[in-house]
């Protein structure tokens, strides 16, 4: 993927566009990718980078939620799960099994979740991803012997998937971009075109050059998460506000808090809410919170009494007590939460995520999950062609392999997530021994990783490259400023960008990133 090429091929379309999607996150990069596999013509928008949003800010779980089959919401679970299975398939290089322990103590309910899993494992039926189990005290302190042992009686093991958020976004562009679609990040729409009381296309002014172009589309899809409010409103200045944001945090400890391969899920927190300790690259994350907020952001900041209820639980089930000291990063995402009432929903059957189609033609899909993007997608899909009165084309996603599809990837391997890219970045180092120096002691990352995320995932800033195309924002935020200069350095080298622009770069890395760590 290149920039440059994607907006020449903008400028050169002087027809329309078949569908035209607002928002790169996991919910409009499913749809460029149904839509553009689908043989429309495809063109997505992001106003910032691909995944900035809340699709790099999840808890990395591919799962059918196992508290939505305890309020009994089973088609949810159904879908979600059967979701999970096809993500696995198609994307097997991120998506992974993940064993959870639920820990048993005297004070709760271990007895639901022997049962209720039963019931999650029989729901996914052949895409399951092994039974779950009751293990004994022992067997559950094998798994995690940092988990607290008072009154432990034992422990339920459950599987669940688990994945790297903003790669698979980055891998979704490019497949959407395979298939013919054209996405442009750094292009933020700033009004919808309408002929007469219809949408026919958007006006986007290009971030990095200021320029104003004016787009036309047969359909327009706004899948904008917490911003939905805000295109709504483009449409109709009267529009009826429906997103709620809810701030979810998560912190990364270091391994040491969670060894082994076993992840811990609490189900209910003294608010009630669900607790994980998941491994992921060699890190732990720990979250989540639930916090309504008024305004939507780019860059929500966790607040002080989050990071604390995190703490705190965790030291519930921890006998290696984290303190704020052994925080390496503290990140927060919103949740397009869906007011009820607000508008007017095509789909009577009960989900977690929600579609409309408003009068001018708009098409607003929102809410849901990353697990379930792909089914969300095809619906947007299926409803933007009835309005653009296309052609009509079944859906091929199910099966559709996500670009670096490979099967077996060793996991050990911190290049493992490019799957099929893998060995064109060894071939970067093997042009350029330098190139695979780790950009930092305390990362897994290398210096090949930067040029490979500018040359071909479209990164444009540091942040890009530390925050989404590689994690080094969230595995340890105080390392990835100090190698901010490098990465600099590297990308300014690829981009034909000067010293100034380094040094711009760096300086604005460091502001954003300096909000990731604790004192
Ligand atoms: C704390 C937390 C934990 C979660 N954990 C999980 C999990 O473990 N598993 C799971 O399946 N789901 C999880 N989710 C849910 C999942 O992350 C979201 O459902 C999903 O990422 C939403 O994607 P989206 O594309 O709708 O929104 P976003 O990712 O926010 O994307 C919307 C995009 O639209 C862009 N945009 C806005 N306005 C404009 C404009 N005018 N022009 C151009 N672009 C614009 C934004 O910049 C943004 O990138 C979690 C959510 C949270 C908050």
């Amino acid at each position: 993927m290149n920039r440059d090429a994607m907006l020449h091929a903008v400028r050169q379309e002087l027809g329309y566009w078949d569908i035209i999607v607002i928002g790169g996150g996991a919910t409009g990069l499913g749809v460029a990718v149904d839509a553009a596999s689908r043989g429309y013509a495809t063109l997505l928008l992001e106003q910032h980078d691909f995944a900035k949003g809340t699709s790099s800010r999840s808890t990395k779980l591919v799962h059918g939620g196992v508290r939505y089959l305890r309020q009994g919401n089973i088609s949810l679970v159904l879908e979600a799960l059967n979701e999970r299975g096809l993500m696995r398939q198609n994307a097997p290089h991120l998506v992974t099994h993940q064993a959870f322990l639920v820990p048993n103590y005297d004070w709760w309910d271990g007895p639901f979740y022997g049962a209720g899993l039963r019931v999650y494992d029989m729901l996914a039926g052949k895409l399951g991803l092994g039974p779950s189990k009751r293990v004994s005290k022992d067997e559950t302190m094998r798994r995690i012997p940092t988990l607290r042992d008072t009154g432990l009686k034992g422990g339920v093991v459950y599987y669940d998937g688990q994945f790297d958020d903003s790669r698979l976004a980055v891998n979704l562009a490019q497949t959407a971009a395979e298939n013919g679609g054209v996405l442009l990040n750094y292009m933020q729409v700033t009004g919808l075109m309408k002929s007469g009381d219809m949408v026919s296309g958007v006006t986007a002014v290009d971030q990095e050059s200021g320029e104003e172009l004016h787009i036309h589309g047969r359909v327009v899809v706004n899948a904008t998460g917490v911003f939905t409010d805000s295109v709504l409103q483009m449409d109709d200045p009267e529009a009826q506000q429906i997103i709620r944001p809810s701030q979810g945090v998560h912190i990364i400890l270091d391994k040491e808090f969670l060894p082994g391969n076993t992840a811990i899920m609490v189900p209910q927190t003294e608010d009630g809410r669900v607790l994980f300790a998941v491994p992921w690259h060699n890190k732990a994350v720990v979250g989540t919170t639930d916090t309504p907020v008024d305004a939507p952001s780019l860059e929500p900041r966790p607040l002080e009494e989050e990071i604390e209820f995190i703490l705190h639980h965790a030291a519930m089930y921890m006998s290696k007590i984290p303190t704020r000291a052994d925080v390496r990063s503290v990140f927060a995402g919103l949740r397009p939460l869906v007011e009820p009432g607000g508008g007017k929903t095509t789909s009577s059957i009960a989900r977690d995520h929600f579609l409309v189609v408003s009068p001018s033609g708009l098409v607003t899909i929102t809410g849901g999950k990353w697990t379930t993007y792909r089914k969300m997608a095809q619906e947007a899909v299926d409803n933007a062609v009835l309005i653009a009165g296309l052609e009509e084309k079944s859906c091929v996603t199910k099966h559709l392999r996500i670009h670096g599809w490979l099967k077996h990837v060793d996991r050990k391997d911190p290049l493992h997530v490019y799957g099929s890219d893998e060995p064109f970045i060894r071939h970067l180092v093997e042009d350029k021994p330098e190139l695979g120096e780790l950009l930092h002691e305390n990362l897994p990352y290398i210096k090949a990783e930067v040029v490979w995320a500018v040359e071909n995932e479209m990164a444009r800033t540091v942040e890009d490259v530390l925050g989404r195309r590689t994690r080094a924002l969230l595995l340890d935020a105080r390392a990835s400023i100090e190698c901010a200069p490098e990465t600099a350095r590297i990308m300014a080298e690829a981009l034909g960008k000067d010293d100034a622009w380094a040094q711009d770069q760096v300086r604005q890395y460091t502001e954003l990133a300096q909000g990731y760590v604790i004192d």
